[in-house]
C-alpha cells in the first residue's frame, strides 16, 4: 500500500486543514508512513506569514528531497497560495496546490501514485517517478473567492478527537476582509468565509461522539465569524447552539479580534461552567501612532476597556496577546508605550512577534525599517515582560483547586494537563489523556505549574 506523510507549519487554521487532508488520504487508500523517510509522498502544508516561515518551508523541501529522494513532494498552504512559482523551482517538488485547491490534493496524490493506489503501487511508483523526475512541478491554485470552507474544514465529524489530538481543533471560519498593513494572510485566504452552524453543530457532535471532552473553535479572524452567511449568524448564536444541542464538555476560543470581544460574548462565556475562561486578543502595538501605520482599527483606549471588561466579569480568566515588535517606523518612544500600555493590563500572557516583510503588503517595502539589532532586543524585553505577567498570574492562583484535561504522560511519573485558563500543569501520577481531575495547585514553575490530585 502506498504511504503518505504530512508535515504542517504555522496556525491553528493549517493544523485543522492538515487534519482533514490526513484523513481524506486515509479514505482514498494510502497508509500513513512512519516518518518521511519512508513516504511515498510527502505533503508540506506551508505557513507564509513571515520570511522565516517561508525559509522553514524551503529547508523542508531540501531535507526531504535528500533524505528520501524518491518521495514525491507536495506543497500545499500559504505559502504555496502566495508564490507557487518560488516553491516549484526546487528541486524535488512534484506538485504546489494553493489554498483554493486544497480540496484536490487527494485526487493529486492518486493520480500521481498511478491507478492502484491500494496495491502494486509500487510499479506505477516507478513509473511515475521516472516521467516526474523528467518533468517540471506542476501548479495547481486559483481564486480563494471560490474556496470551499467545508472541504477544508476538520475530518468527517468525530474523526479527529481520537486519532489526532486530545483537544481536537474545528475550523469555523476562513479568510479575512481586513487590510493590515503588515499581513499576508488576506492575500493567502481570500475573503472571510464561515461554516453554516448546522455543519458546525454537526462536526462538534461528531467529536464528542468520538470521545472529545475539549475543542478548541478556530478562524483566521474568529470573531467575524457568521458576517458572511444570509442570514447572519453572530458567534454567540453558534456557540448558544453548541450549548444547547451538544454534550460538549468545554469550548475553548482561538484569538478573537479586540473589537469583537462585546459586552454579550463575556457574559456568554461568564453564564457558562462549559466555556473556557481563556481569551486571546490580538493587540499589536501598545503606541496609537503604530496602530494606525499598521491599519489596526481600533485604539489602545479600545483595547484596554476590552480586556477590563474581562478581567471585571472573569477574574481568573486568561488573557493573552500578540505583539509584534520593529513595525516600520517604531521609535524608541513607540516601543516604550508598548511595554508600559502592556505592563498596566491585566494580561496573562504574550506571544510576541518580530516584524517581517511581506510581499504584498502595505508594509512589503519599508523606507523606515527598524534595524535587526533593535527588534531582537525589543522582541527580548517584551518577552522578559511576558514571563512576568504568566508569573504573576500562576502566583495568584497558587494553592487553589482547579479542574484540568490530561494531555500526555512521561517517563517520570507525570502527566501534562490544561485548565480552562489555561494553566499548563505538571501532576503527579500517570494518568491517561482526555481525562478530568480536580487538582491542587502546589507551585508556580518557568511554564509548568506543579499539581496534585486531590
Ligand atoms: S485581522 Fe489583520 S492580522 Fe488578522 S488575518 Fe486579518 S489582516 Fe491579518
Amino acid at each position: 500500500m502506498a504511504t503518505f506523510s504530512i508535515e504542517n507549519f504555522g496556525c491553528r487554521a493549517t493544523e485543522a486543514a492538515a487534519t482533514a487532508l490526513r484523513h481524506q488520504l486515509l479514505g482514498s487508500g494510502l497508509a500513513p508512513a512512519a516518518d518521511h523517510l519512508s513516504a511515498d509522498v510527502v505533503v508540506l502544508n506551508t505557513c507564509t506569514v513571515t520570511a522565516a516561515a517561508d525559509s522553514q518551508a524551503r529547508d523542508a523541501v531540501r531535507k526531504i528531497r535528500r533524505a528520501n529522494p524518491a518521495a514525491r513532494i507536495v506543497v500545499t498552504g500559504c505559502y504555496a497560495q502566495r508564490a507557487p512559482e518560488e516553491l516549484a523551482a526546487l528541486e524535488g517538488v512534484a506538485w504546489v496546490i494553493g489554498n483554493a485547491r486544497q480540496a484536490e490534493i487527494p485526487r493529486v496524490i492518486r493520480e500521481l501514485l498511478g491507478p492502484d493506489t491500494n496495491s502494486s503501487a509500487g510499479a506505477a511508483l516507478e513509473e511515475n517517478s521516472l516521467s516526474l523526475a523528467q518533468g517540471p512541478a506542476k501548479i495547481l491554485t486559483g481564486d480563494m473567492l471560490a474556496q470551499d470552507i467545508l472541504a477544508s474544514v476538520a475530518a468527517p465529524p468525530g474523526a479527529s478527537a481520537t486519532h489526532d489530538r486530545t483537544r481536537p481543533i474545528l475550523k469555523i471560519q476562513d479568510g479575512c476582509n481586513n487590510r493590515c498593513a503588515y499581513c499576508v494572510i488576506p492575500v493567502v485566504r481570500g475573503r472571510s468565509r464561515s461554516l453554516p452552524p448546522d455543519a458546525v453543530v454537526e462536526q462538534v457532535r461528531g467529536l464528542v461522539a468520538a470521545g472529545a471532552r475539549e475543542i478548541v473553535l478556530s478562524g483566521i479572524n474568529l470573531g467575524s465569524y457568521g458576517r458572511d452567511l444570509a442570514p447572519r449568524a453572530p458567534l454567540e448564536a453558534v456557540v448558544r447552539r453548541i450549548l444547547n444541542e451538544t454534550a460538549l464538555a468545554q469550548l475553548r476560543f482561538s484569538s478573537i479580534e479586540p473589537q469583537d470581544i462585546t459586552e454579550d460574548f463575556v457574559a456568554l462565556v461568564a453564564s457558562s461552567g462549559r466555556l473556557a475562561r481563556h481569551f486571546h486578543v490580538p493587540l499589536q502595538s501598545g503606541s496609537d501612532r503604530v496602530l494606525r501605520a499598521m491599519h489596526r482599527w481600533y485604539r489602545t483606549g479600545h483595547y484596554a476597556e476590552r480586556v477590563q471588561l474581562i478581567r471585571r466579569r472573569l477574574p481568573d480568566a486568561a488573557i493573552g496577546a500578540d505583539v509584534i515588535v520593529g513595525f516600520p517606523g517604531e521609535t524608541r518612544e513607540d516601543f516604550e508605550a508598548t511595554a508600559a500600555f502592556i505592563a498596566q493590563q491585566p494580561l496573562t500572557y504574550l506571544h510576541v512577534f518580530s516584524f517581517s516583510a511581506r510581499p504584498d503588503t502595505a508594509a512589503a517595502d519599508p523606507s523606515d525599517a527598524v534595524a535587526p539589532g533593535v527588534i531582537q532586543e525589543r522582541a527580548r524585553a517584551l518577552r522578559a515582560l511576558g514571563r512576568e505577567k504568566s508569573a504573576a498570574f500562576r502566583d495568584a492562583l497558587a494553592g487553589r483547586t482547579v479542574r484540568a484535561l490530561t494531555l500526555k504522560s512521561g517517563g517520570d511519573g507525570w502527566t501534562d494537563a490544561l485548565t480552562g485558563n489555561y494553566l499548563k500543569l505538571r501532576m503527579t501520577g500517570r494518568h491517561p489523556a482526555n481525562q478530568w481531575h480536580e487538582l491542587r495547585l502546589t507551585a508556580g514553575a518557568e511554564d509548568l505549574v506543579a499539581a496534585r490530585p486531590i
